[in-house]
């Protein structure tokens, strides 16, 4: 038997090859030659086990170094079209931010900023001095702080409020969110001790009451952000929970999740809680994300009593937890947008997508299915369909949307759905009973044309 691997080109010959040296001004010498290198141990490696190794000649194998070259070169992390209809979808970064929060972002990433420095008295100041009065103002609390997730957030209000004590909860409110996020989990890391009270589906008043002792800190509603109990059921409204609170002298948190500041009730979105909601009852804590139905970067909001903000802040772990220059410019302009509900509607891309009417929607639909009916082989039929919102808000709400149902002649739908998610840009649509739907509630205007020759490209049979 002769040596299979004699058959393989030497480095210096590959890298000699026309594919190699189209590529020197791409790539650095040492980048192309370590390419090369690991094209030719993988080629002898599926030789030593037997399998055909393809073409081995030097070009073909230039180009495989090339092609690992040009893959690692792009970045891992990409724009990604949601052509799901899902507006808080998890994977894909939950919410996308409005222009002036993106603009924000972006100006306090490159350059420096008044981040802790009082421009005016030139003395050093608080990073969250720039958030907090718009959080008061959308919560009406008499005082607000701020940390990097709604998680983070329980964690430093259990701890400031009730570490190495008891925390009351329902039964039917330990929730999970998603990401490792159980409040029973949450509990044990802030150090607080929870204290189950009813069933899964019942908890009256009086399960609290027996529950409150010497040892407790203090009660917590948590909203169930993605799931609801149904049928026979019974839960203790926050107005009896603060009444309970202030007969007993304990704080009541409000731990609110999804962070809804303007109502959607109106727009057939109802049933999640207004921030506002949970102060104007009188909690003393009310704690939501940045980043659900805020329409914000991710972040935690805090907002409630003075003394209990104190407290918090005070804790060595908010070092830890802390907002980046960023995340605290994108927060500030987002909740500046609040400062007129309508100019949030229209300017909050979560709040867009969500209240966008259904005729516009549909309009848009039949356009786009047009465009698309005029390339070779692609059906587009427009239809009614429903989405969830994501992201751990409003999860029984279905929201009638208009879909397009694309099929391309030779190709199933998850083969088309792979293809568009590898392309560029990427894009991610629904695949549901075997066909492949777009929703554009998710896309913004100016990204259809994208979206369009990103469909045209991942029909077209053998790119
Ligand atoms: C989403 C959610 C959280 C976690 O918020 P993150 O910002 O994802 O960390 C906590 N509690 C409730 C009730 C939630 O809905």
């Amino acid at each position: 038997m002769s040596n299979p691997f004699r058959g393989l080109p030497a480095v210096a010959r590959v890298l000699e090859a026309p594919a190699a040296a189209a590529a020197r001004d791409r790539y650095p010498p040492a980048a192309l030659t370590a390419a090369v290198r690991d094209v030719l141990e993988a080629a002898r490696d599926q030789l030593a086990a037997g399998a055909e190794g393809g073409d081995l000649g030097a070009e073909s194998l230039a180009a495989r170094a090339v092609a690992r070259l040009d893959s690692e070169s792009v970045p891992r992390l990409r724009t990604v079209i949601n052509a799901t209809g899902v507006v808080l979808h998890t994977n894909l970064g939950r919410a996308p931010l409005a222009e002036d929060a993106a603009r924000a972002a972006y100006d306090a990433g490159r350059g420096y900023l008044n981040l802790e420095l009082d421009l005016n008295t030139g003395k050093r100041g608080s990073r969250l001095a720039a958030v907090r009065d718009g959080i008061r103002t959308i919560t009406g609390a008499e005082a607000a702080t701020a940390v990097n997730n709604c998680a983070a957030a329980t964690v430093i209000v259990l701890r400031a409020v009730a570490a190495g004590r008891e925390v009351v909860v329902s039964r039917g409110q330990l929730v999970e969110i998603g990401g490792g996020f159980r409040i029973p989990e949450i509990m044990g890391v802030s150090g607080a001790t929870l204290r189950e009270v009813g069933t899964t589906n019942i908890t009256r008043p009086a399960d609290y009451e027996r529950a409150v002792g010497s040892n407790t800190a203090a009660l917590m509603r948590v909203h169930t952000s993605n799931y609801r109990v149904r049928g026979f059921t019974k839960a203790v409204g926050l107005d009896e929970l603060i009444a309970l609170g202030k007969k007993h002298g304990l704080p009541v948190i409000d731990d609110a999740g999804s962070g809804q500041a303007l109502d959607l009730a109106p727009f057939g979105l109802p049933g999640e809680p207004l921030v506002s909601a949970g102060i104007a009852a009188g909690a003393d804590l009310v704690l939501f994300s940045g980043d659900k139905l805020l329409g914000g970067p991710q972040a935690g909001l805090i907002a409630g009593r003075a003394d209990l903000i104190a407290r918090i802040e005070a804790d060595p772990l908010m070092r830890a937890l802390r907002l980046d220059k960023m995340t605290l410019a994108a927060l500030e302009a987002t909740l500046r947008l609040y400062r007129d509900p309508e100019r949030a509607r229209r300017e909050v891309p979560v709040l867009r997508m969500l209240t966008t009417p259904l005729a516009d929607l549909r309009a848009r639909a039949e356009a786009f299915a047009a465009r698309l009916r005029a390339l070779p082989g692609v059906t587009a039929d427009v239809g009614d369909d429903v989405a969830y919102v994501g992201g751990g808000s409003l999860p029984d709400v279905a929201v009638p949307t208009v879909v397009i149902v694309v099929g391309v002649a030779g190709l199933s739908e998850a083969e088309f759905a792979a293809r568009l998610r590898t392309g560029t840009p990427a894009v991610v649509g629904r695949v549901q009973s075997g066909r492949f739907l777009v929703d554009l509630r998710t896309v913004s205007e100016r990204q259809e044309d994208e979206l369009f020759s990103a469909l045209r490209t991942a029909s077209t049979t053998l790119a």
